[in-house]
């Protein structure tokens, strides 16, 4: 079955109504036909029927064993790790997300979880940095902002061959792209609140098991901790992913039309984007993922901060602020937003400069975005005439 119709068959009709659109059932509790006899549901913390749709669904995108929705992405990375136990290790991309870093680092470390952080686009860095402790690697492909990819299958075989479970936050791909279950990964995880749900219009996370093991334990985890997301919410997510396989292939045909014109921009450095054959990264990205997503990053020749911030304060279709993977296209300045709190010279060595814009390029018409971009580059050199002139 191809993509679309799976999402699409795989929301169930109400079977007790018909309603085509699942109902939202906005109940803390559910009456029972005598103590401990009910119909599947006792208490909304432990199951809702909105959220296990959205749940069961999720499993199937990412060809997993079973799916769970959590209150936010974080809050779905924080039930991953309550699965290790003190004294146990964390092998993590270096670009991870700033909200991972923050939870392993700043609330973690002090239970006694140790995190190694490694440039896992090379595997072999992966592998070296195993020890008999290790219980977790922690991968992102694409990373944030500027899109490095990590080889799944190849940590996914150092992964099995420790006993180490394997992690994917498969956020910046969505699992039209990349099903890393598929590669060997054990967890999936997403923040929904980006592609997923797609409208930028709540917050939310998901976690996808590959094993009736893992299902139980993070289960478990979901119930007694208790940061599930909420049956609006899910309905919410569950109407985004009705439309995400077509959402998906038109933000990366309008990023890789982007990505081309910033190639042939002057004023333009480096552009990252997986889809370029120029990208580091771009011969592993095309070999496990189908798109190559609508997230774009690019510095300037001219290191400046000011210009930089002109650009993205000069743009019209693109608005300013954080966050990615909606339909409106949006961009930011990660060194005075996203990676503000990342001390100068680690942002400088994951390339993170002072003129890094980053892109998440919506479903506007990629000709008007183009036409956007350049005219807020155009009047920012303007109006920089002293700095640009090199680029005149
Ligand atoms: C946004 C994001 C998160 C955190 O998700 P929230 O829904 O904001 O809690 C985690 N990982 C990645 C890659 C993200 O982009």
């Amino acid at each position: 079955m191809k993509e679309q119709t799976l999402i699409l068959n795989s929301l169930p009709i109400d079977p007790l109504t018909g309603s085509i659109s699942t109902p939202i059932y906005q109940t803390s509790t559910f009456v029972q036909d005598a103590p401990g006899v009910h119909k599947g549901f006792d208490y909304s913390r432990s199951n809702n029927p909105t959220r296990k749709v959205l749940e069961d669904c999720i499993a199937k995108l990412e060809n997993g064993h079973a799916g769970f929705a959590f209150a936010s992405g974080l809050a779905a990375i924080d039930a991953v790790i309550k699965l290790l136990e003190a004294g146990d290790e964390i092998i993590a991309v270096d670009d991870i997300y700033g909200g991972a870093f923050r939870l392993f680092t700043h609330v973690y470390q002090k239970f006694g979880i140790k995190i190694n952080y490694v440039d896992s686009t090379n595997s072999q860095n992966v592998a070296d940095a195993v020890t008999d402790k290790t219980k977790l690697i922690w991968i992102e492909s694409p990373t944030n902002p500027t899109l490095k990819v990590s080889d799944i299958r190849t940590i996914a075989k150092t992964a099995r061959q420790h006993n180490i479970i394997l992690c994917v936050d498969n956020t910046f791909a969505s699992p039209v792209s990349q099903k890393p279950i598929d590669f060997g990964a054990d967890i999936i995880v997403h923040s929904a609140t980006k592609y997923i749900a797609g409208h930028s219009d709540l917050i939310a996370g998901l976690v996808v098991t590959s094993t009736p093991e893992l299902s139980e334990k993070i289960k478990f985890i979901q119930n007694a901790s208790g940061a599930i997301l909420g049956p609006f919410d899910s309905w919410l997510v569950i109407r985004g992913i009705e439309t995400l396989n077509l959402r998906v292939k038109q933000h990366a045909e309008n990023a890789q039309k982007i990505a081309e014109y910033l190639l042939e921009e002057k004023l333009v450095k480096n552009v990252y984007y997986p889809g370029l054959p120029s990208h580091h990264n771009h011969e592993i990205a095309k070999s496990q993922q189908k798109y190559f997503g609508g997230v774009i990053a690019f510095d300037l020749v001219i290191d400046d901060k000011e210009l930089a911030s002109q650009i993205v304060s000069g743009t019209k279709l693109f608005k300013l602020a954080e966050s990615l993977g909606g339909v409106k296209s949006l961009c930011c300045l990660p060194c005075e937003m996203t990676h503000k709190s990342i001390p100068a010279e680690k942002r400088y060595g994951s390339g993170v400069t002072d003129s890094l814009i980053r892109l998440s390029v919506g479903l506007e018409d990629a000709d008007d975005l183009i036409a956007d971009l350049k005219q807020a580059i155009e009047a920012a050199v303007k109006a920089n005439a002293d700095k640009t002139a090199v680029t005149a």
